[in-house]
Order: C-alpha cells, then structure tokens, then sequence
C-alpha cells in the first residue's frame, strides 16, 4: 500500500511513530542514491542528523542539507504531513531542493518556500482524493461486487438443481457455464482483495521456519499422499519475518511444485537454504514440467498463467502473492527453470526488514 507514495513527484521518506523509515519513493531512492528499500526501519536521523525530535513531533518544516553526488552540500526544506493508512499515521517527509542560485540557506527567498509548499499541498490533496477513492472501490469491490455474484451463483445452481426436467441439454450446459463464471469471478475477486490486504505489518515475529513448513505439510497432508510427494528439506532456521505471509508462501510454491509436476512422475520438491551477510537465500526446487525462460518475469504477475483451466486450474495469483510478500520482506523472487526440466523458485528474506 506504501508503493502508493510512487505517484508522489517529489522525492518522499515515510516515517512511522517511532521517527524509523517504513518507505522511501521512487523519487526518494533516486534523491539520497539508494537502489533498495534497505533503510527501512532506520531512523530517519541517519540521514538528517541535525533533525530533532521535537521537529518531528511537531511535524514542524526544517531546512537540512545534504551532500549530493558531486559531493556539494546542498540545501534543502523538508516539509511535513501526515497521511493515515489502515489506521495506522504516518509522517511524510518531502524534499525539497533549492535551485542552484539559491545556494545559501540564509538568502533563501520567504516566497519561493511558499511557493514550494503550495506545491505539496496540492500534490498532497490529490494523493488524498487518490487514496479515498482506492478506499471506495476497495468497498465496492469487496462488498457490492460480491453480492450480486452471490446471487447469480446460488439461482445458476437452483436452476441446475430443481430445473433438471424442464431444461434440454443445451439449457443445461448453459447454466452450468453461467454458474462456473460466476465462481471464477468470485475466486478472481477475493483473490484481488487478499493480493491488496498483502501489507507490511508492524510486528514482525520472531519465526522458527521449520514448524511453519510443517504445519503447511499438514494442511497439504491430503494432497502430498494422493500425489505421492516427496519433500526433502534440511532443518530451515529461526528469523524475524511476517510469519501468516511466509506461510502462504511456502503453501503456495509447494502446491505449485505438485500442480505443475510432470505425469507419471512422482512430486520431488527439495527446499535448501543459505545464510548470507545480509540476507536468507531460499530455494525451492522440483522435477516439475518446468518453465520457458521467456516467462520467467511474466509468472510473477496477477492473473498471468501460461496454461489454460482445462490441463492446470488456477487463477494466475500464487506467484504474484509470492512476489509481494517478499517484496515487504525486502528481498527478491526469481525462478530458474529449464522448459521440461524442473524448476527452482529462488526466495531471499532480508535481515533488515
Ligand atoms: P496458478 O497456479 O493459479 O496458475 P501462479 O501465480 O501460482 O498461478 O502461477 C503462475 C503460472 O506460473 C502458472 O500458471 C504456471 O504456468 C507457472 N508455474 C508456477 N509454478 C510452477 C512450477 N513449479 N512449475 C512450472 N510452472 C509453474
């Protein structure tokens, strides 16, 4: 949801209530000349050490500076807001350059801040009319759009059901498309919703990995003994991580491995593990059909699939959920995958979430 702070044409730091980076924008990244979400949680002191609290607590606009790449001490204004996500406040923080001629902190002209902060305030009320009418569709999506579809699901099957005799079987094969549509569209719709509701949380938890995987063994106990899987996994380690979200994961990219195995071979899926300086490299590799590497970018989309309901039933959500939890872990997801030869699903969890 923090990605929303892209749009923002100024360079932006989101702070939480303890004054820690949660988000930095894209204009942001470009600004201080980061390429990673890597400073998240750090104080923002770390890059504007004259900042003091009480600024912040104030949320009182400051003049700073910072050393640019040609390592001249630039002048800036930060200006401040608050925006309010999920319930939770966050303090934006913008900021703002000071021309060249406008070198000298003491000279800067009263105006010209005037006319900067005019700017943000515009750009501040369209992020807001933006983020309420997110919210209203949000609404709709999850509560209008989902009535009438239950309607049309429960008359398709009345229809199915008390309506054998009358209909031909043309009739029939019609209300079982209408009914199957509708299911779909309902699955596509709360898919979306959890795809949305994928968020960075404040608590992360302390999480022994090897008891998440067994328990998402447990809940695929049913599946693994029809397919004959077979999962080989070395003793996973204990990290700080979004545990519900890293469940899900290993859920999704397990159910995948057996989904997409070859027929008339049985499920191998080996899971493995590196610790690294500033991360954890996970894989997940399988004996599956394998991917072309020319989808290899395109899987990890919403609602992309490369194979259609009748040979793989699925919706085009697993991986793009995937690709968002790590996101908020800070880490990346990439598959390694010869077309017939299996695939390695390749995860990292960052040590500074
Ligand atoms: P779904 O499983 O519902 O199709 P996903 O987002 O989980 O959606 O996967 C997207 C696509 O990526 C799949 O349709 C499939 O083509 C490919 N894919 C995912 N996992 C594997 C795998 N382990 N082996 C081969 N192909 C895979």
């Amino acid at each position: 949801m923090l990605n929303f702070f892209d749009t923002v044409p100024i360079p932006t730091i989101v702070v939480n209530n303890e004054n820690k980076i949660v988000f930095i924008n894209k204009n942001g990244l470009q600004f201080l000349k980061l390429t990673t979400q890597d400073f998240v949680l750090i104080p923002i002191n770390f890059f504007f050490p004259e900042m003091e609290i009480i600024e912040l607590k104030n949320k009182q606009n400051f003049t700073s500076s910072y050393i640019n790449s040609n390592g001249v001490n630039r002048p800036l204004l930060i200006q401040f807001d608050t925006y309010t996500i999920d319930n939770i406040e966050y303090k934006l923080l913008y900021i703002i350059e000071f021309k060249k001629n406008e070198t000298d902190l003491d000279t800067i002209d009263s105006s010209f801040i005037k006319e900067k902060e005019n700017e943000i305030e515009i750009e501040n009320k369209l992020l807001k009319i933006k983020n309420k009418e997110l919210e209203e569709i949000n609404y709709i999506i999850s509560h209008d759009l989902q009535e009438p579809l239950i309607t049309v699901i429960s008359y398709s099957k009345l229809l199915e059901d008390e309506y054998q005799d009358k209909l031909d079987d043309e009739g029939k094969m019609f209300v079982k498309f209408i009914n199957k549509s509708a299911v779909r569209m309902r699955n596509l719709i709360s898919g979306l919703m959890q795809y949305a509701s994928i968020n960075k949380l404040e608590e992360l938890v302390e999480t022994n990995l090897q008891i998440v995987l067994e328990e998402v063994q447990e809940d695929l106990a049913n599946k693994i003994k029809k397919y004959k899987v077979l999962i080989n996994c070395e003793k996973l380690p204990t990290l700080y991580c979004y545990p519900t979200y890293i469940r899900l994961l290993f859920q999704n990219l397990i159910s995948n491995a057996i989904k997409f195995s070859k027929q008339d071979v049985y499920p191998k899926i080996q899971i493995s593990f590196t610790e690294r300086e500033n991360d954890w490299l996970f894989k997940v590799k399988d004996n599956g059909i394998g991917i072309d590497s020319k989808n290899s970018e395109q899987i990890f989309m919403i609602f992309e699939r490369l194979h259609t309901q009748t040979i793989y039933k699925g919706y085009g959500i697993g991986l793009a959920h995937c690709k968002k939890i790590i996101e908020i872990h800070n880490g990346e997801i990439w598959v390694d995958s010869i077309l017939g030869e299996g695939s390695t699903f390749n995860f990292t969890i960052s040590k500074k979430i």
